[in-house]
């Protein structure tokens, strides 16, 4: 077997062995396949696609490169996101979850490009640490149901290569490839059960329902083949989650969300996600996992598990810093937002110092964009539409404005959850 025979083999797309999909993981993580030739057959996977028994087979190779999680005797549900906007539902679904007496035992990872990541959110709280050993991970999860920590261990080395890889090589939009990556690392964790959150719109990586779906019922199917439940959200990303996009106004909306101060949105998604994972976690009715949620928002429950989840990782959330460089950006015309560009969002933010292009980029915590208006809001001429929190690199009111698409007829608002499928 070669390298090159596997690679022509999905070129003619002709479906492969298992022996073969190893023979490239293997082979591109020791050192003896070359990243070119890794890239080519990433490739002819994303324009020739994957059967489901290969996708299956890449996911269970990529989960046996490297080390699992054993959480031992705490038995803990999880939650992935594909990725998106302003995206801080886990600083709040976490605790509120852990409030309803269901583990949450989270390893999160940091933002890339236009999308933002949780520890990186979390590390803009002063002193908060991110970084704790799996048996203080665990010691932590015992005594206060909840520990969010940023990626330990060697888990699925061959999803980091080969992550890497794709990041710059065009080929991470693949289904098969999004859902072995994603399945591997989330099998690796050691969660008896998972909720997905699949973002679909101009802010995400799946463009279209269609997409969205097919990768939501191959995330479940492969959960099926490991006897793991796991339920889907197929959500939208056509508008950024909420009002904020940066790391340190990303946690002001967490702690105004837990304090019953919340963005609709937003909310409504944490309370959705949420009443899975509790109802999953104590295999109760949706119902009662519903009540046990929203009460537990409304009496300040989940919002008190979160101080005590911040002050056990040593942060404080009295010292959070947002820049006080602020740029006003006026709307030049009157009427109803009818589309946001979300992906453009995102970037502007990482320009401005809130994400990172390469692994190695410093963030900067304070700054950021708060959108004032979303889609269908009426918004007057010179009414202020965002505020961008600036420090050296700025963008300009013309460049912030193409952003938004007004116009004169009412529309409506957007749906944020399109389906579930489990
Ligand atoms: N998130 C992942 O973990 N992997 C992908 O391939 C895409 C999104």
């Amino acid at each position: 077997m070669t390298i090159i025979d596997i690679i022509n083999k999905k070129r003619n797309k002709q479906e492969l062995t298992k022996e073969e999909i190893k023979y490239a993981v293997d082979g591109y993580l020791n050192g003896n396949i070359m990243d070119y030739q890794m890239s080519s057959l990433l490739m002819a996977i994303t324009i020739q696609g994957m059967s489901e028994q290969e996708t299956f087979d890449l996911t269970d190779i990529m989960l046996e490169s490297g080390e699992k999680i054993n959480l031992g005797s705490i038995s803990a549900v999880d939650k992935h996101s594909t990725g998106g906007v302003g995206d801080k539902t886990t600083l709040i679904l976490a605790p509120l979850v852990a409030s309803c007496g269901v583990n949450v035992a989270k390893m999160s990872g940091r933002g890339l490009g236009f999308t933002g990541g949780t520890i990186d959110k979390l590390e803009s709280i002063p002193g908060f640490n991110t970084k704790i050993s799996i048996k203080e991970f665990i010691k932590q999860v015992t005594d206060i149901n909840v520990a969010i920590v940023g990626q330990m261990g060697n888990l699925v080395p061959a999803d980091k290569k080969i992550y890497a890889l794709r990041d710059v090589t065009g080929t991470v939009e693949s289904i098969p490839l999004i859902a072995s990556s994603i399945m591997s690392k989330k099998l690796a964790s050691g969660a008896s059960g998972f909720v997905i959150d699949v973002k679909v719109g101009n802010g995400a990586l799946m463009k279209t329902i269609s997409d969205a779906k097919n990768l939501a019922q191959l995330l479940v199917k492969i959960g099926k083949k490991y006897n793991k439940k796991v339920v889907c959200f197929i959500t939208n990303m056509d508008e950024p989650l909420g009002y904020t996009i940066g790391n340190s106004l990303e946690v002001l909306e967490a702690i105004n969300t837990l304090r019953g101060k919340g963005p609709k949105d937003l909310t409504n998604l944490v309370i959705n996600l949420a009443t899975h994972m509790v109802s999953m976690g104590k295999n109760i009715s949706i119902n009662a996992a519903y009540k046990e949620v929203t009460d537990n928002l409304l009496n300040q429950k989940a919002y008190k598990k979160f101080i005590e989840l911040i002050e056990r990782q040593n942060g404080n959330i009295n010292e959070i810093k947002i820049s006080k460089k602020i740029l006003s950006v006026k709307s030049q015309k009157q009427g109803y937002v009818e589309a946001i560009d979300t992906l453009r969002l995102g970037e502007y933010s990482r320009i401005i110092g809130a994400g990172r292009l390469t692994k190695d980029d410093n963030i900067n915590f304070e700054t950021g964009i708060v959108i004032n208006k979303k889609i269908g809001d009426f918004v007057k001429k010179g009414e202020e539409i965002l505020k961008i929190y600036y420090d050296t690199k700025i963008i300009t009111n013309d460049e912030c404005l193409k952003c938004f698409k007004i116009v004169e007829n009412k529309v409506d608002e957007n749906k944020l959850i399109k389906e579930i499928i489990e």
